[in-house]
């Protein structure tokens, strides 16, 4: 469980905070109302937060002391306060904390939840930072740091397109747009050769003089940009966390369109979308590729006797197991209703009879449990067929005339051609 650590002397936030983050979200609060207390919890070095939450006056510092105190101990600091004037704001922001969120009403708590959220996810999150100067490239890597981000960095546009063919899963790109040799306007044509805006973001650091090429840059790739010589430290981190944001947006429509909801499976579309690659390949000769179609024995009969509910449960069980028993590079999917399709990945011809028998074994031996302590035998039949035929569609066809075989031969037995 992950431990948050409060900094509060007034009962009445430091408790509504407290039971938001423990009741709502089950992370475990460690709750001091001063800075002397606060100083005894950082001396037990089990005490590992995953952020601390500090209101800006307490009774032993008036005048932010706490925030170094917790930052020095590296951990990420969230400034809660009531106190909105300027001179606050610029010295809390000059103190490398997270963010600064002002006391105003029960939204607050809810933005402080979101960002510990991003900060736990952040962690797994790669940036590539570029930018010419030794200082510069590390003020930015240290902003990037304290939101928890993997931070790669390079000196050019050369640079950054070998930590990106390091790391291909990186997430954002912020590059100057002015460097010598490759600069971060060629970077981004380049990088746009291979990544979508929509699967990597690039965010261009320009100068004041260079403001007239930022339409340019964002034609060209980039998805936004910050202005070296006057950005805030909160309009960067704004910035960053947009951006990292509409990219998981973005991720999860697309998991959702290829993804069956109630099983967790890919769907049809997957099936066909990723088969004819493997399909392609394997008229190539590179790999062989067998197709499954399995369907539930008498599954209407599952729905009429213990309700929708439970054929849904049902349909879940026999999901995982397909999944479990198959290997990771097999595309294994649910077609439409209780009916699956398998495409396996260069399954040795003379293993594939025996592979889908125990497939049938294993779903008749794994009765679905109920809560009631009832438990419900589920069989399957499957037909498989493993000669390419003219297209992916044609494999398809032939393995669901196998499976019309083993429905018709008895069921829970496995056709092959
Ligand atoms: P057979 O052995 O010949 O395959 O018989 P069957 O009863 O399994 O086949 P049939 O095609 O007659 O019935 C399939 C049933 O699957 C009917 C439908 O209500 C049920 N079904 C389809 N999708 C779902 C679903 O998402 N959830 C639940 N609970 N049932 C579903
Ligand atoms: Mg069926
Ligand atoms: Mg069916």
């Amino acid at each position: 469980m992950e431990k948050i650590l409060i900094v509060e002397d007034s009962n009445f936030f430091g408790s509504i905070l407290k039971s938001r983050l423990e009741h709502n979200n089950g992370y475990e609060v460690m709750w001091a109302r001063s800075l002397s207390e606060t100083a005894r919890i950082l001396e037990d070095p089990n005490n590992i937060f995953l952020a601390g939450i500090l209101d800006f006056n307490l009774p032993d510092a008036m005048d932010g002391e706490i925030i170094d105190v917790v930052v020095r101990k590296r951990i990420p600091v969230i400034v809660f306060t009531g106190n909105a004037n300027e001179e606050t704001r610029n010295l809390v922001w000059s103190k490398d904390v997270v963010d600064y969120v002002l006391k105003e009403d029960s939204q607050s708590i809810d933005y402080i939840l979101s960002m510990l959220n991003r900060l736990k996810k952040n962690a797994d999150i790669k940036i590539i930072a570029v930018a010419e100067s030794d200082s510069f490239r590390i003020i930015i890597k240290n902003l990037l740091n304290i939101h928890q981000y993997k931070v790669f960095t390079a000196n050019d546009g050369k640079k950054a397109l070998e930590l990106l063919s390091t790391y291909p899963d990186t997430k954002l790109v912020i590059a100057e747009y002015s460097m010598p040799g490759m600069d971060g306007f060629d970077l981004t044509k380049k990088i746009r050769e291979n990544y979508k805006r929509e699967d990597l973001a690039i965010i261009g650091i320009l100068s004041e003089k260079e403001k007239v090429s930022a339409a340019r840059f964002l034609k060209n790739g980039a998805n936004d940009f910050i202005i070296k010589e006057s950005f805030l430290t909160e309009e960067f981190y704004s910035r960053i966390t947009q951006n990292i944001e509409n990219i998981e947006r973005i991720n999860t429509i697309k998991e959702a369109s290829i993804k069956d909801f109630l099983t967790g499976l890919y769907n049809r579309r997957y099936f066909f979308e990723s088969g004819k690659k493997f399909f392609a390949n394997a008229v190539r000769g590179h790999l062989n590729i067998i197709c499954a179609m399995v369907d539930i024995d008498y599954f209407k009969k599952v729905n009429d006797t213990y309700g929708h509910e439970v054929g849904d449960i049902a349909l879940r069980h026999v999901s995982s197991i397909l999944n479990n028993r198959m290997r990771k590079s097999d595309i294994v999917t649910r077609f439409g209703g209780e009916e699956f399709c398998i495409l396996a990945i260069n399954m040795k011809a003379e293993k594939i009879k025996e592979i889908f028998k125990e497939l049938c074994k294993k779903v008749e031996s794994s009765p679905v449990e109920l809560a009631d302590k009832k438990n419900i035998k589920i069989t399957i039949s499957i037909g498989v067929s493993s000669k390419l035929t003219d297209n992916l569609e044609g494999m398809v066809k032939e393995a669901d005339e196998l499976l019309y075989k083993a429905k018709t031969a008895g069921r829970n037995r496995v056709e092959i051609d």
